[in-house]
């Protein structure tokens, strides 16, 4: 029988770490190529055409945020950043780079596996079937008719908070950076003008949230951009 479990491509040079990593994919049968530099790692997204790529940012010989930009040039493959470092500036500049998404060590086995889940299923339906509606809970966005409903009711956006919204939409469980919002609504030259979103951020809450205070829907990342809630994984 041909072998289709996804895979995973982990590039860590800590051996103890790629060890537990590689074992605790296997476990969830995942096919695993793990290996410790950034230059395997090139020569490994090249041959073998991994499904989602792993990586740790500090690497002997190319730093992880420059083989994100490296594979940026020429492949959408799935990237999940896994490092010690903690910095909004390290998480922030990972996401800009085009990281699909970031986290910590330690890292938690359970939230990591979801965010590998979320990743595969979010990959597996593009790139032609990006759902023109998306729904949860309350919320129902229509992107091709751009109307919004909140438990069915029709809300009126704006322009600007719909365009805002549905770049939401369309990476919906993951971290949206302030400087790729900003650029897409209004351009490269408003990248530092952060109050703009802010200020777009706190209308749409109030169309779409019960309680601004503790959104449901659009969640903040301190420091880094927002996530807009897409249901348990
Ligand atoms: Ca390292």
């Amino acid at each position: 029988m041909k072998n289709t479990s996804p895979l995973l491509l982990v590039v860590e040079d800590d051996p103890q770490f790629r060890s537990l990593l590689t074992t605790t994919l296997e476990n969830q049968n995942y096919s695993v190529i793990a290996i410790s530099t950034g230059r395997d790692g090139l020569v490994e997204v090249r041959s073998q055409r991994p499904n989602l790529l792993i990586l740790d940012l500090g690497l002997p010989d190319i730093d992880g945020q420059t083989l994100i930009c490296r594979l940026r040039t020429w492949t959408d493959l799935p990237i999940i950043v896994l490092s010690a470092r903690n910095q909004e500036s390290d998480i922030t500049l990972a996401l800009d780079n085009g990281a699909d998404d970031y986290l910590t060590k330690p890292f938690n086995t359970a939230e990591l596996l979801s965010r590998i889940r979320a990743l595969l299923r979010r990959t597996a339906k593009l790139p032609n079937a990006i759902q023109e509606i998306f729904q949860v809970d309350d919320l129902k966005v229509d992107l091709t008719k751009r109307q919004v409903f909140v438990a069915e009711k029709e809300i009126h956006l704006t322009p600007i908070e719909f365009n805002l919204l549905s770049i939401l939409v369309r990476n919906a469980g993951f971290v949206v950076t302030h400087r790729q919002l900003l650029e897409k609504i209004w351009g490269v030259s408003y990248i530092e003008h952060s109050h703009y979103l802010r200020i777009y951020m706190r209308q749409l809450r109030q169309k779409l949230e019960i309680d601004c205070a503790r959104p449901r829907y659009l969640l903040t990342e301190a420091g880094i951009g927002y996530r807009l809630y897409a249901g348990e994984n």
